[in-house]
């Protein structure tokens, strides 16, 4: 058994939270790889290490002193030393690193050391051996991951070392220069690591106990969802949930490997598992029928009206979709009627040409009306559970029928695992709340 484990900012925050990783990591001795993100914020005030970084390229690019946005980096990392009572000289380390630093150093360069910083940390405290990312993540010049150069490496790497700690976020490119993922890129990371060491679970943990069924901006304290397939997740991280992005965990999911998502500061919770799919499922499971309820506001509805449109149906929807196309607005739904459809869009993808666009609808020949409402929310209401189970439409429409909430629109995909209700802005977090009640109760 092999997990590979990925540590978040929050988790590495300052040396109580190194103390909780090293617990975590010795509590079960398959967790054998490690990849560290650089310290994050301990309180809601504080400064990202990375943030730090970046601030002090800025300071850099404009000829600015920056001993003093060191100096916290430097505190950061020494009060990790002296809490985890290591004897590494990371003040050295970083004071090396810098008297090296000047106009020329690339941003990528120095936004990486928040995380070799950290990853040298972590692995003297757990006694690991420090592998740095630069010695194995390889990017090609197109900016693209080379996954068998990186998977090679890799693999060798942990078969001379075995038990290994090593930095998130950034890899080297052909010419020796490094390179960073996106922002939160360290998941990235991880995920990569997984794959290329074919890991029986990816653990990444953070500071929540795994993904909410809603957003508890809207509904106070939702349950955690238990177990989630990828393609449940990506119904919910596209409607706005904000959860593990798919793309983030694609290296794991190509080869079936489960995420299991979990909390640092609690990690008795069992947290969330993402996988391709459950073959048993729970009972609470079943008895719930769904997974979770994400939603988004602000969309635009245009109905189109045309007195016995017959055949000429497709032939406007075709012309109606190409003018969408010219304003380049990306169309969510197209629900239908026998002398009508719409069209749902995000409403700021009209920008300011809401009237060009509609001026030039209503003069297409063949319509009879072309109307306009704007203040509609999108919710999509997902769980595996609900493909080829009767009742559940029935269900929502009458939970929110009953609390005199107007659906404007409807759909559900043919996998049947989603099923997405248009209502007014104003009753968004309202229907929200009545269809969490009546689904997770
Ligand atoms: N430290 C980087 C960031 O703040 C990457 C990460 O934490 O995943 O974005």
């Amino acid at each position: 058994m092999l997990k590979v484990l990925k540590f978040g900012g929050s988790s590495l925050a300052d040396s109580s939270q190194f103390a909780k990783v090293k617990k975590i990591v010795e509590s079960d001795s398959s967790r054998e790889v490690v990849i560290v993100s650089a310290p994050g914020k301990r309180c809601k005030e504080d400064n990202k290490i990375t943030d730090l970084l970046y601030l002090i390229h800025a300071h850099i690019k404009y000829g600015v002193a920056y001993d003093g946005v060191l100096s916290m980096i430097k505190e950061r990392y020494a009060e990790i030393k002296e809490g985890c009572g290591l004897a590494i000289d990371i003040e050295k380390e970083i004071d090396e690193t810098f008297a090296n630093v000047d106009k020329k150093t690339p941003v990528d360069f120095l936004a990486s050391r928040g995380e070799y910083f950290s990853a040298r940390l972590m692995a003297e405290y757990l006694g690991y051996s420090f592998v740095d990312a630069a010695d194995w993540l390889c990017f090609d010049y197109n900016g693209k991951v080379n996954t068998e150069k990186s998977e090679e490496k890799l693999r060798e790497l942990k078969s001379i070392y075995g038990r290994i700690v090593t930095p998130g976020f950034y890899g080297v490119m052909a010419n020796g220069d490094i390179k960073v993922f996106p922002r939160g890129g360290s998941d990235i990371t991880g995920a990569l690591a997984a794959g290329y060491l074919g890991a029986d679970v990816y653990e990444n943990w953070t500071d929540v106990s795994g993904i909410l069924m809603v957003d508890p901006r809207i509904v106070k304290d939702p349950k955690t969802i238990a177990r989630v397939t990828y393609d449940e997740l990506r119904e919910l991280s596209y409607m706005g949930a904000s959860v593990l992005h798919e793309d983030t965990v694609f290296p794991v999911r190509v080869r079936d490997i489960p995420v299991n998502i979990r909390n640092t500061n609690a990690p008795e919770d069992p947290g969330t598992i993402i996988g391709e799919r459950f073959d048993d499922e729970l009972e609470e499971e079943t008895e719930r029928f769904i997974t979770g309820i994400a939603g988004k506001r602000n969309f635009s509805i245009i109905n189109i009206y045309k007195s016995r449109i017959g055949e000429e149906k497709l032939g406007l929807l075709r012309q109606v979709l190409e003018i969408f196309a010219r304003y380049d607005i990306p169309v969510e739904q197209i629900p239908s009627g026998v002398d009508s459809f719409s069209v749902v869009f995000p409403s700021e993808s009209m920008r300011n040409r809401k009237h060009e666009l509609m001026h030039e609808l209503s003069e297409l020949e063949s319509i009879d009306d072309c109307t306009l409402t704007e203040g509609i929310s999108l919710i999509a209401i997902v769980g595996r559970q609900m493909a080829y189970r009767t009742g559940i439409s029935g269900k929502i429409f009458r939970t929110l029928g009953e609390n005199k909430i107007n659906i404007r629109t409807i759909e559900q995909g043919a996998d049947e695992i989603n099923i997405m209700v248009g209502v007014y802005d104003e009753d968004f977090e309202k229907a929200i709340r009545l269809l969490y009640e009546s689904f997770a109760k």
